[in-house]
């Protein structure tokens, strides 16, 4: 089902964002069967959607496709691909997405993603697609997909401001996108107050706030550090006494992340999307907290529960 449809009907709901498993190509399970297992877990909250995320440069093409069947195949989730355009060319990703239309897959995350890290002698300029503005013109011809596109609250690190940032995103709304998602942040402020911004500059589909359950400190704040997310004082003073013990960090990110959870739902916010990073527990214990009940129990019968 398009994710367009789903929000518009469903008045409040939370989505979940993978990334695919490392399988072994000799097709061993390769943390597969556990994977699946994660997802069967969530999938108990009725999830909007379920996401799973494309390597840098497409690295992962093959397993995004493969993890995105696998849950299709498993589960009853509707599932969302993520893809990046930087370095492509318009006949290869012309044939991806006649892929995912035979898959059925109706929904993409069109981003123009980064060059990867590890490949020296990547070279963006090659690529046919610019800005994720051209990768949602492209998607949009085919008139099948609904289209969802990323929001920077803290703005995207190589916008010159932030104003400037938010006219760039409003015309990759104007190229198509009818939801978008935002990177994670961890201050709510910043999420009202790109969303008051957004909203006079003509940007009027659902912006769905990008949720991180804080379970490793030290490695959020190495992903914040790439991605332009601040990480507020009172976490970091929060953090202090319990820096020595993984336990109490874990239990001190829980629960700042569950107070973010629960002041953006009372701020009318009405969808949460998880960043898993495939894992199911500290997400079911911030929902637990909200008191967002899962919808219906895990059927591990359903449609075979063992490693796929
Ligand atoms: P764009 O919207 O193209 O913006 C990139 C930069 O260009 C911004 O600074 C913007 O201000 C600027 N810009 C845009 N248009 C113009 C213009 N016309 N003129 C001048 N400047 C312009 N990356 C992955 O590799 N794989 C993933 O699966 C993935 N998933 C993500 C999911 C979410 C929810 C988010 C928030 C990010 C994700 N990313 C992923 C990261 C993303 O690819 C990077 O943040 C990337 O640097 C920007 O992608 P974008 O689609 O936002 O780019």
């Amino acid at each position: 089902m398009k994710i367009s449809d789903v929000l518009n009907k469903k008045k409040s709901g939370v989505s979940f964002e993978f990334f695919p498993p490392k399988g072994n190509a000799k097709g061993a399970d390769g943390g597969v069967g556990p994977f699946m297992k994660v997802v069967k877990e969530l999938e108990k909250h009725d999830p909007l959607y379920a996401s799973v995320t494309y390597g840098a440069g497409g690295s992962t093409q093959a397993r995004t496709m493969d993890t995105l069947l696998k849950i299709k195949g498993a589960t009853d989730l509707n599932v969302m691909s993520h893809l990046t355009c930087v370095g492509a060319d318009k006949e290869s990703m012309d044939a991806l997405l006649r892929d995912y239309m035979k898959a059925g897959i109706e929904n993409i995350l069109a981003l123009r993603g980064d060059a990867p890290r590890d490949m020296k002698d990547f070279d963006p300029s090659k690529g046919e697609f610019r800005y994720a503005r051209d990768l949602v013109e492209f998607i949009k011809k085919y008139d099948f997909f609904s289209i969802g596109v990323a929001l920077y609250p803290e703005k995207h690190p190589e916008a010159p401001s932030l104003e400037k940032d938010i006219e760039y995103a409003k015309m990759k709304v104007d190229a198509g996108a009818d939801f978008a998602i935002t990177q994670m942040f961890f201050d709510n402020g910043y999420y009202y107050d790109f969303m008051d911004r957004a909203i006079a500059k003509g940007i009027n589909i659902p912006v769905i706030p990008g949720i991180m359950p804080v379970t490793d400190f030290n490695k959020i704040k190495e992903f914040c550090s790439f991605c332009n997310a601040s990480i507020p004082q009172s976490l970091e003073r929060k953090m202090l006494p319990v820096l020595e013990s993984p336990e109490g960090i874990r239990k001190t990110g829980i629960e700042y992340v569950t107070r973010q959870c629960e002041d953006l739902l009372e701020n009318g916010v009405k969808y949460l999307h998880f960043y898993t990073l495939n894992r199911a527990d500290a997400i079911n214990e911030i929902l637990a907290a909200l008191r967002i009940r899962p919808a219906k129990e895990p059927n591990e019968q359903k449609k075979g529960s063992g490693p796929v």
